[in-house]
């Protein structure tokens, strides 16, 4: 279980989610977690963590719960955090 969060409800909410894979022209592989929210059926991302874009997070990922190698830049899948 993961915690994701509705932008239509502002509301935070726990389910299994689906990964969605694409190859990313610029950033190649990425990746993000996606789930339906229980009260309005919106696709809604995983809960923004902390950004802390210090070097200990490590394993290409910028925290914001997707697997993608864009360092955080302008990414999609993070929204550019
Ligand atoms: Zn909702």
């Amino acid at each position: 279980m993961s915690t994701f969060y509705c932008e239509q409800c502002h509301k935070k909410f726990e389910a299994e989610g689906t990964k969605t894979e694409w190859m990313d022209r610029t950033y190649g592989p990425c990746s993000r977690w996606t789930a339906p929210c229980p009260l309005c059926g919106t696709e809604s991302g995983m809960a923004r963590m902390t950004h802390t874009h210090s070097d200990d997070h490590g394993h290409g990922s910028c925290g914001c719960g997707g697997g993608c190698s864009c360092g955080g830049g302008g990414c999609s899948s993070c929204g550019g955090c």
